[in-house]
């Protein structure tokens, strides 16, 4: 990673987070001619670099592994002078108001300042802490939704693990599909603990949805090929198998914001409020409406799986979040509280 040239001081925008989100803010920035540093706490390319072959990005029909996404995004921003620095883990943001700049604090004290900031650093999914469950990931066991195409899955025995409105909304969406049963795992006594009651009527209703409470996943299976073959749980009655060809877990995600406290708002949950859902209160200025992404701190945009409302956790949501952001980071550069020395490079 190319760290050359990095002055720390005075960027028009600073990027937190290198994930498909920050890298996509920062592109679309550099593109037009802003000079952006992104900055990470640890390796370049966020979750999606965990990923060995991510199948459903628009433009990749073979799919493309998450390290070779990451080279094209930092070789797209190289081209137009994105500047990188890793590891730097920021750990609190200052104001100066009278001369409208932003310090960036990192984590060991090194400080970095610029105009404005996009927040894109993601979350942290809750893994399945199952026998084996790291063996089967990709292979039958996969985390968040299923893919949106019904196609995919008729037919079938699957798993959906976990007891929010998310998983219940998988669990609908594949008992959608011909010929399939759901079995849908729940730690809770009751899916009143969390689940919309609407939500629970539609799995009630469902016939093909058999909804098990009390029931832990104990073990991922498979056969010798390592393809996945179904599940141990644990329920009220005891241990049992049940054979399933994928598992969808949905146990939670936290955001990387409690840095961020007391900073911008955040939702109870820890997610970055922005734009139309900022309540009227959290937003000072009364000269302007915030921009598209910008959280209750004028300045301050924020996209991708960070951002409240970004329900839909995946790299082109996270990509084309970013791209709105790094839109909105550029306007507020033009409108807002910037010397015009600062965009004069997007002319010259
Ligand atoms: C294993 C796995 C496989 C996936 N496969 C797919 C797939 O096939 N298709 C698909 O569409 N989606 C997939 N996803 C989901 C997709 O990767 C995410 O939705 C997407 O990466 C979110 O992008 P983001 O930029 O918002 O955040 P992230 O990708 O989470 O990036 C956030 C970055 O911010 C950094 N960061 C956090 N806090 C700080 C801080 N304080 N200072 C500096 N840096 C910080 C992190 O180190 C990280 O690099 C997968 C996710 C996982 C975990």
């Amino acid at each position: 990673m190319p760290q050359t040239g990095i002055q720390k001081v005075d960027y028009p925008v600073i990027v937190i987070g290198s994930g498909p989100a920050g890298m996509n803010a920062a592109n679309a920035l550099a593109f037009e001619g802003i000079s952006v540093l992104v900055v990470d706490g640890s390796a370049p390319g966020g979750q999606a670099n965990t990923s060995h072959s991510i199948e459903n990005i628009l433009g990749f029909p073979k799919g493309i592994s998450g390290p070779e996404l990451t080279t094209l995004l930092i070789q797209t921003g190289l081209r137009d002078g994105v500047q990188y620095l890793m590891p730097f883990r920021a750990n609190r943001v200052r104001y100066d108001e009278a001369s409208c700049i932003f310090t960036i604090v990192g984590e060991d004290g090194e400080s970095l300042t610029c105009r404005a900031i996009i927040i894109a650093t993601g979350v942290q999914l809750r893994l399945l802490k199952a026998i084996n469950a790291a063996i089967f990931y990709r292979r039958g066991l996969e985390y968040g939704s299923p893919e949106q195409h019904r196609e995919l899955w008729t037919r079938m025995s699957v798993g959906v693990m976990g007891g929010g409105n998310a998983a219940a909304q998988a669990a609908m969406f594949l008992s959608s599909c011909e010929g399939t049963k759901v079995h849908l795992c729940v730690r809770g006594e009751s899916l009143k603990d969390s689940m919309s009651a609407r939500v629970i009527k539609h799995l009630n209703d469902a016939a093909n949805v058999d909804v098990l409470l009390r029931t832990e996943v104990l073990e991922t299976l498979g056969d010798e090929n390592l393809n996945f073959t179904g599940v141990r749980v644990k329920g009220p009655e005891g241990e049992r198998v049940i054979n399933m060809q994928s598992l969808h877990v949905h146990i939670g995600a936290k955001p990387h914001t409690d840095w961020l406290s007391g900073c911008v708002e955040l939702d109870p949950k820890g997610y970055v409020l922005a734009d139309s859902f900022l309540p009227a209160s959290s937003w000072p200025l009364k000269s302007r409406p915030p921009f598209e992404r910008e959280t209750s701190h004028p300045g301050i945009f924020v996209a991708g799986d960070a951002r409240f409302g970004h329900d839909v956790h995946r790299v082109q949501t996270a990509s084309s979040d970013g791209v709105i952001a790094g839109a909105s980071a550029y306007k507020y550069l033009e409108q807002a509280c910037i010397t015009p020395q600062l965009l004069e490079k997007k002319t010259a």
